[in-house]
């Protein structure tokens, strides 16, 4: 009984999000499939086919999980923001010695539009750091990513050599692409990673030049499909062949076996 009620509020929440979101802008790609399938990006944004494979109980309950930890830490930056830049708290009354008044700005969910690559979406978290100067903040882009503990330490123990997370790079660049437009400079794009099994969490950093793969990338699919529907090609269409398995397209894409 909870499990199915529990699920029915998330198809809820999950509707709720893509009418505010996306309802009426449906020609437009996601930021957050950056690099993930060309055919995929193609379904959804100029065939605007009806997905056939939604997630089931198990994978929405993880999607629900990661937006829950991901409202936590906004909603405490937003707490940050009152406390330390409405108030006006002077350093001596700054006990967990966090920052000084007005050193940090956060903003999160920013929506952003990249119209010449036909790109929308919306970033976690951006940070003016005016701790150098309050003239001149420096403007720092961050996405929050819950995984789950194999993932984490993959990522960052010594026992094995990281690879870049692509999707995770390409998605944060397409954001940091918009907010350099729009604030004329990017100082520096994080993945703040929670780990999901024991709470862990640490920060890593996106190279600066991941800005103009992502805007490659962006520029290859809009190319790409003024020619249609894009032929299987294992590295873009799908990226990876294991993430067929979980495309809400799958059925209605039905590729081959790429081994
Ligand atoms: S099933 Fe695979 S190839 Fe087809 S759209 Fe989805 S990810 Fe791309």
């Amino acid at each position: 009984m909870f499990e199915q009620i529990y699920h029915k509020y998330l198809l809820h929440k999950n509707e709720e999000n893509r009418k505010n979101r996306y309802e009426g802008k449906e020609s437009w790609y996601h930021a957050s499939g950056a690099s993930f399938c060309s055919r995929k990006l193609y379904f959804e944004s100029v065939e605007k086919a009806e997905p056939t494979n939604l997630p089931n109980k198990r994978s929405s309950r993880i999607m629900g999980l990661g937006t829950a930890i991901h409202k936590e830490i906004q909603d405490s930056l937003i707490y940050y923001n009152n406390i330390y830049n409405n108030n006006n708290i002077n350093k001596a009354t700054n006990k967990d010695n966090i920052a000084q008044c007005n050193i940090h700005n956060f903003h999160t969910e920013g929506e952003i539009v990249l119209e010449d690559l036909n790109v929308r979406g919306y970033y976690d978290i951006l940070l003016e750091d005016a701790t150098d100067s309050k003239d001149n903040p420096l403007i720092r882009l961050y996405d929050i990513k819950t995984i789950s503990n194999f993932a984490y330490r993959k990522k960052f123990t010594t026992k094995y050599i990281p690879e870049p997370s692509m999707s995770h790079y390409m998605q944060l660049a397409t954001y940091g692409l918009a907010v350099q437009r729009k604030f004329g400079t990017l100082d520096s794009m994080d993945l703040i990673y929670y780990n999901k099994d024991d709470s862990r969490m640490k920060k890593a950093n996106v190279p600066l030049e991941y800005l103009s793969k992502a805007h490659r990338y962006w520029k290859v699919i809009n190319e790409e499909h003024t020619k249609g529907l894009p032929m299987f090609n294992l590295g873009t269409s799908p990226y990876k062949d294991w993430m067929c398995n979980y495309c809400q397209f799958l059925d209605h894409c039905k590729p081959p076996q790429f081994k």
